[in-house]
């Protein structure tokens, strides 16, 4: 299998959290819980406190727990795809939410377990979230609001191991930008009549995105004075809402109108095997001119570049305008909706030299082929965070 190297992770262990590894996974899981449990029982019943030495054995013991990034080994043959689609595979099933000891309760060598404990199982739910279907995620979510939590948390200890979040990117771009005139070059999309900007923030975790642009422009519009005041709306969706800035939805399905939304943001948020319905939504809700902006993790990209990705997303009708991949980490992607005098006029040209047919076959076989393999096991991999 080979390993996609980046720099700054540790990509050459032999400890990596494999498909295939899942049931010993679990089964790792719940001995380390019920030796969790042992201990706090052990606890409970004797005040007898362990020598230094013991306890330093049980520490090592237990492997290092921080996190990598790396992407799995996925099977291009279709084989698997069928077993991705057996509700055997409910991963809610394999690992039971525990009650969280408080970490009041708790010595510090438990502490540091937990942490570990913690560790797994958000590198368990990250995996889940890119094995499976969106609709599996939401019913997975619904049915266990906890494990989004849990997910969170660990993802928001990975993203401060970071030299860069592509969320703060994403806000720097916006700043940047609404420098120049709405619907200028080189300025934001606004939607007439007022030149609204209308943000839709795909899979937007704890919508981060959305509170600090909002804090930014409501203070550009304090200092407006004399200017034109920035008229805003952000919708940030997710499969759960852990505060009022976020809609629950299956990004796949998001309550906005067609043409409504003036740029479309997923950070990091292609997880389900199904991810190019989410680029089609984003298509049906974006307006005429309305900016796609994508980052994700670069090891994702089969072909590195994500050259193949760029391709897939011009069938599907975007027109693509950059590809910056000069971070370490994370490809950036900016797309944009052809009005519709650009589409027919693109469609005369591909009819003048006969290639119009091809590409429309070229849709098809897309299809054909999403529906033999699903695009998340081939066009990106999914991002399995592993132990060090
Ligand atoms: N964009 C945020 C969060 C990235 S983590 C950031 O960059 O900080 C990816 C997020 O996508 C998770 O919160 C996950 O719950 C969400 N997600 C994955 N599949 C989804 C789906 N089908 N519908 C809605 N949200 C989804």
């Amino acid at each position: 299998m080979e390993l996609f190297k980046v720099e700054g992770w540790n990509l050459n262990t032999d400890k990596v959290a494999f498909k295939d590894s899942k049931k010993k996974e679990a089964q790792k899981e719940r001995n380390r819980q019920e030796k969790l449990d042992r201990k706090q029982r052990n606890n409970k019943a004797s005040k007898e406190t362990k020598n230094e030495d013991s306890k330093q054995e049980e520490v090592e013991e237990e492997e290092e727990d921080t996190q990598d990034l790396e992407v799995s080994d996925v099977e291009d043959d279709g084989k698997k795809v069928n077993e991705s689609k057996k509700p055997k595979a409910k991963p809610q099933k394999v690992i039971k939410p525990q009650t969280k000891p408080t970490s009041k309760q708790l010595t510090p060598l438990q502490q540091k377990m937990m942490a570990k404990l913690s560790g797994s199982r958000f590198r368990w739910i990250n995996e889940q979230l890119y094995t499976i279907s969106s609709e599996e995620a939401l019913d997975l979510i619904k049915e266990q609001p906890g494990l989004f939590d849990e997910y969170h948390e660990g993802f928001r200890s990975q993203v401060q191991s970071w030299p860069e979040n592509p969320v703060d990117t994403f806000v720097d771009e916006i700043k940047f930008r609404s420098k120049k005139v709405i619907n200028a070059p080189g300025g934001l999309p606004g939607l007439y009549p007022n030149k609204e900007i209308v943000i839709a923030d795909m899979g937007c975790g704890e919508a981060q995105l959305g509170l600090d642009v909002t804090q930014f422009f409501n203070k550009f519009n304090k200092r407006a004075k004399g200017r034109r005041k920035i008229s805003f709306k952000i919708n940030s969706f997710d499969l759960k809402q852990v505060n009022n800035r976020i809609t629950v939805a299956d990004i796949r399905h998001v309550p906005m109108k067609d043409e409504s939304a003036t740029i479309v943001i997923f950070c990091l948020a292609l997880m389900g095997t199904n991810f190019l319905d989410f680029i089609k939504e984003s298509y049906r809700i974006l307006a005429p001119r309305g900016e796609l902006w994508i980052s994700e993790i670069k090891s994702r990209f089969a072909d590195g570049r994500g050259d193949e990705f760029v391709e897939t997303l011009k069938l599907l009708g975007f027109f693509h305008k950059k590809t910056d991949d000069s971070n370490k980490m994370f490809t950036r992607f900016e797309f944009f909706k052809p009005p519709e005098d650009i589409i027919q006029e693109r469609r005369a040209k591909l009819e003048r030299r006969n290639k119009f047919i091809e590409v429309e076959t070229e849709k098809e076989q897309l299809e054909v082929k999403r529906k033999k393999v699903a695009e998340g096991k081939w066009l990106l991999k999914p991002c399995i965070y592993k132990r060090r």
